[in-house]
């Protein structure tokens, strides 16, 4: 069972990743998605609407059933949303604990999953970011950053936790800004950290018209040259078995990595 942790700044484009990739898993493979985040909108795109959260239905039920918290989207798709506390309140973390045990008890991870998918909040001070490293839940980790300088600050801290943790990166996805030599830039940025860029997603409108929908790419425009690089990051990962404890860059090196790129005349505009 190959399973996947996908980490990354927030808003960056992690969710939208996670269930195209599932999506196009789907036709080969048996999947299941779990969206660790406590707004629970990692799966809306395969289910076709919000899925209740596992903290919500325990909150209903003590002990509910598998249908009760696993929901079957697009291709077979089944998907959990971890859920977690209001905005401001509590610790995420342990909304993702409190699903994977449930999901434990009720035999999950037993049944025939080829892979699954953690969708994973990318904020390196929550409790939410260790859990699936620390509590031994996925083998090997993404990071998803664009060129952009707080994108990519954001993937060196997660490379310093993931080093802490002594998780095992697979690489690095560019989700394209629009930004100039932004494929360079995170490539760069990915040797710097002692990985690789693993894949490089470009901006696309279908992206938030298949949003509109509630469904994937994969799934509403599955001809489109979008869906195609969905699906070869997909591969591309399945198939991964380069792995290394990431270096990141001290504030220094990271601000003359940077800091290069607008020498050599990247100013950030497209
Ligand atoms: P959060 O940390 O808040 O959960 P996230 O990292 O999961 O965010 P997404 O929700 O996947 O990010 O994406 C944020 C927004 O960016 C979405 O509205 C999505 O439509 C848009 N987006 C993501 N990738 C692309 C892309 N390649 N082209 C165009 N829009 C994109
Ligand atoms: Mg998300």
């Amino acid at each position: 069972m190959k399973r996947i942790a996908i980490y990354g700044k927030g808003g960056i484009g992690k969710s939208t990743i996670v269930s195209n990739m599932a999506a196009a898993y789907s036709s080969e493979h048996r999947v299941l998605v779990i969206g660790c985040d406590p707004k629970a909108d990692t799966t809306r795109t395969l289910y076709g609407e919000r899925l209740p959260a596992v903290l919500d239905v325990l909150k209903e039920n003590r002990k509910p059933d598998v249908s009760e918290v696993i929901h079957t989207g697009f291709g077979g798709v089944r998907c959990v949303e971890s859920g977690g506390p209001e905005p401001g309140v509590g610790c995420a973390g342990r909304g993702v604990i409190v699903a994977m045990n449930l999901l434990e008890r009720l035999g999950v991870f037993r049944e025939d999953i080829d892979v699954i998918i953690y969708d994973v909040l990318g904020d390196v001070v929550c409790g939410g970011f260790a859990v699936p490293l620390r509590e031994d839940f996925a083998d090997e980790i993404y990071i998803v950053t664009s060129g952009e300088y707080m994108s990519l600050y954001a993937a060196n801290n997660i490379a310093r936790g993931i080093r802490k943790l002594k998780g095992k990166l697979g690489g690095v996805i560019c989700n394209c800004r629009g930004i100039r030599d932004e494929v360079e830039i995170v490539s760069e940025f990915a040797s710097r950290i002692g990985s690789r860029l693993i894949g490089a997603v470009p901006r696309s409108h279908l992206v938030q018209e298949s949003e509109l929908e509630a469904r994937t790419v994969i799934e509403r425009f599955p001809e489109s040259e979008q869906a195609s690089v969905y699906r070869k990051l997909a591969e591309d990962i399945y198939r991964n078995t380069e792995f290394t404890v990431p270096e990141p860059m001290d504030q220094e090196e990271f601000e003359e990595f940077f800091r290069k790129f607008r020498v050599e005349g990247n100013d950030g505009a497209s």
